[in-house]
């Protein structure tokens, strides 16, 4: 009886995770997706807490107490920009701890078959994946969160024969596995010697990595983490791994696709380019190369500019989340929609550093949904738009990516800002973005180059165009 109920438990909390991924496929229903993962996830921990299996809660309780202190004092106070290295730092811990539970398993099975039991083929080959996947996305994801928090450089770290020694790795793993398989009570060694391959590929596999592609790199880590902890599932036959592990494994493979896409990228050239190289806190234009010359503008001449306008394009990028200028963003356009002129935002899918970091952004600061507009939505409508607003976005509105062929970003899809009668961009100096590269949008003739923090110079033209002489 009780494990029935506890089955229909697990049942109840893998609807509510499918119903959490729908939701997170929207903006509007993005919250309440959330808040039925976290339902699903409650039911399914005390439904788990109910196995006749766990004869002591101590060490749980304690374990629980420890694990939510360290939580809640990690994300409490954590800005919003630095939330692909808190999802890296989650990553390997969730590594961690499906390694070790496999470890313990296999201690387990193996003292078991010692005293005359026998080791099943699925349970050793899951408990073998499972340390694999969850050793590499360990130490993988600890490797994309020193990159990201500068900790270690964030250049690509290469050596001759690289890809051979990765992969010729990997496939000694594979072949370890495969051995244990055939003969399930094979030495303890070739599990420990799979387990130490997880490890050390997960360091090797990321440091020739590029900063630029962490974001990548920890969504396809977050879909391994999902497939070891399915692995998990089958060894310790729990239906509630097998589907929750399965649906994380998925979309995260879903998801890193749809960052690679949006970057016009493919996997294996994220996992073996070197893009992004370039230092994030950016190269000066100016450095090496012949001084250009571009239109620097006062707060009142772009004030006077937006007052003319009829029509207006924001473009948010990764500068309005490191100068929280969602909320002076939203304020400027109310003003300017006060005045009847049409405000449209435009947002990059990959505009920021993680998928949905302006919605969520504009969100917090109550910007309507449907203001916001995709790429292939508003694209054609910048030839038609008196002025576009650049609020510290680089890369997302770089032409180049559309003309030089030589240049890294060639390709990505980017906004036709350039289109609009006239472009003005916020941002705090003449520094590249993100991939390192110049931003050829900034020399036109057409655009005004405010400089400054985001925020500020928001708030600055908001007084302006409402107290003013405009
Ligand atoms: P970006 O190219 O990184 O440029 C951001 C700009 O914001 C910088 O040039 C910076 O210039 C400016 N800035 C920084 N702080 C500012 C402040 N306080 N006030 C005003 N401006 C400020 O950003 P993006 O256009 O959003 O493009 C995103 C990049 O990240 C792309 O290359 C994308 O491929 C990459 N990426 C994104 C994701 C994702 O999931 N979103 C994932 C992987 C990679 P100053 O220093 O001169 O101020």
């Amino acid at each position: 009886m009780r494990e029935q109920l506890i089955n229909l438990a697990y049942l109840v909390a893998s609807i509510l995770f499918i119903l959490c991924l729908r939701g997170l496929s929207s903006p509007e229903q993005g919250k309440r997706g959330i808040f039925l993962g976290e339902l699903g996830m409650l039911v399914a921990v005390v439904a788990t807490l109910l196995k006749t299996e766990i004869v002591r809660y101590e060490f749980i309780v304690v374990g629980l107490l420890i694990g939510s202190t360290i939580g809640i004092a990690i994300s409490a106070r954590l800005p919003m920009t630095k939330m692909p290295e808190r999802i890296a730092f989650s990553h390997a811990f969730g590594g961690l701890a499906t390694s070790l539970v496999g470890i313990a398993e296999y201690v387990k099975i193996h003292e078991a078959a010692e005293h005359g039991g026998t080791i099943s083929r699925l349970t050793i080959g899951a408990l073998g994946f499972e340390v694999l996947l969850g050793s590499l996305t360990f130490t993988g994801s600890i490797m994309a969160f020193g990159k990201l928090q500068g900790l270690i450089t964030g250049a690509p770290v290469t050596w001759q024969g690289q890809n051979v020694m990765n992969i010729g790795s990997f496939i000694g793993a594979l072949a370890l596995l495969a051995y244990q398989v055939a003969f399930p009570t094979a030495p303890a060694w070739m599990f420990y010697a799979m387990v130490g391959i997880g490890f050390t590929l997960g360091i090797v596999a990321v440091l020739p990595i590029g900063g630029a592609d962490m974001p990548v790199v920890i969504s396809l880590l977050n879909s391994y983490a999902g497939l070891a902890a399915c692995a998990t599932g089958f060894a310790l036959k729990s239906n509630i791994l097998i589907i929750s592990g399965a649906l994380d494994g998925s979309s995260g493979l879903l998801l890193s696709m749809l960052m690679s896409k949006a970057m016009n990228r493919s996997f294996a050239n994220i996992l073996f380019g070197a893009f992004g190289t370039a230092d994030s806190t950016g190269v000066s234009v100016a450095k090496g190369g012949p001084a250009k010359s571009y239109n620097e503008a006062t707060i009142e001449d772009a004030a006077a500019v937006l007052h003319a306008c009829q029509t207006v394009i924001v473009v948010p990028g990764y500068g309005m989340a490191v100068s929280q200028a969602q909320h002076a963003v939203r304020d400027l356009a109310a003003g300017l929609e006060k005045r009847g002129c049409d405000v449209k935002y435009a947002i990059h899918p990959v505009a920021g550093r993680m998928p949905g970091h302006m919605n969520v952004l504009l969100a917090e600061a109550n910007v309507p949904y449907d203001s916001l507009y995709d790429l292939d939505m508003i694209n054609d409508d910048f030839a038609r738009t008196d002025a576009v607003l650049v609020v510290g976005a680089n890369d997302v509105v770089n032409p180049a990516a559309k003309t030089d062929t030589s240049s890294p970003i060639y390709g990505m899809p980017v906004f036709n800002v350039e289109q609009a009668r006239s472009v003005i961009v916020l941002k705090r100096s003449m520094n590249t973005g993100f991939s390192g590269v110049e931003n050829e949008l900034f020399f036109h003739a057409n655009t005004m180059m405010v400089l400054g923090d985001a925020k500020k110079t928001l708030i600055s033209l908001f007084n302006a165009l409402k107290g003013d002489g405009h």
